[in-house]
């Protein structure tokens, strides 16, 4: 049998919620050995997102973990979006898991199946590009010649890993092996954090997927923000209808 997958979806409430799990769900169904952890950045469970986990007939977790306060109430700047979250599942694997791979896949993304096949051998890191992604349109390692020679990305800012949270994978075995890994409340630099809180872990060691980094197999894809209101007319519609 294959070494099982851990998908880690970030996911709040919102207008597009719904589509987008449902979108990401009909991708996981068709992905065997797979346990999906949906992470609710709430204070309580929603419904709805319990009523789809149960009609996918995947394994799952449906777990909560709000969005510290401190960065909730913050005025100005960029949020550390889907932090607490993706913390959440990284603990739930820490808790669970003994072997496989973990994946941090946000609700928004499109994943070609074949990512699946790709990062499920996962020794340590494993990474590849992610597609519709800056002015770029790639962030991804650069391989000169079979070997990692760097990084493509539209915003470096002194990362050491410049590379977007659905562009890399990390084996559970060498997680566990690292205690104090963690995701950063540093909103730019999460992927950063972690990547170096996975030490000793240098770029060079990267395992580098999707033939030689060379294709595209999952997509930064954004949805465009809808009216909020529109939650609450189908709302209305529903008790219209229905009643
Ligand atoms: N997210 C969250 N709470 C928030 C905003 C976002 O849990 O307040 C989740 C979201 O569902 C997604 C991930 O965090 O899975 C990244 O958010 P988003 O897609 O908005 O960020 P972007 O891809 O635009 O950087
Ligand atoms: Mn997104």
């Amino acid at each position: 049998d294959v070494p099982p997958l851990y998908i880690i979806t970030p996911t709040y409430r919102r207008a597009e919620q719904l589509p987008e799990l449902t979108r990401l769900a009909h991708t996981l169904m068709l992905v065997p050995n797979l346990y999906w952890l949906v992470i609710e950045d709430a204070v309580e469970k929603s419904p709805l997102v319990a009523k789809l986990l149960e009609k996918t007939g995947l394994r799952y977790q449906h777990l909560i973990a709000p969005m510290p306060d401190e960065y909730k109430s913050k005025k100005s700047g960029p949020k550390p979006r889907g932090v607490s979250n993706r913390n959440k599942g990284i603990e739930w694997v820490r808790a669970n898991a003994v072997d496989g791979v973990i994946y941090l896949a946000d609700d928004d993304n499109t994943y070609d199946l074949e990512l699946f096949h790709e990062i499920r051998f996962t020794k340590r890191v494993s990474m590849f590009p992610v597609g519709l992604i800056t002015k770029l349109g790639v962030s991804s390692p650069v391989v000169k010649n079979g070997v990692f020679s760097g990084f493509y990305d539209g915003w470096v800012a002194g990362r050491k890993f410049p590379v977007d949270m659905a562009g890399f994978a990390v084996s559970v075995k060498f997680l566990l092996e690292r205690p104090n890994a963690t995701m950063p409340y540093k909103p730019g630099y999460e992927e950063d954090g972690f990547l170096r809180s996975l030490k000793p872990f240098e770029p060079k060691e990267i395992e580098l997927l999707a033939s030689n980094c060379s294709r595209i197999l999952v997509w930064h894809t954004q949805t465009k923000r809808n009216d909020p209101s529109s939650m609450l007319d189908l709302k209305a519609y529903v008790e219209k209808s229905h009643s």
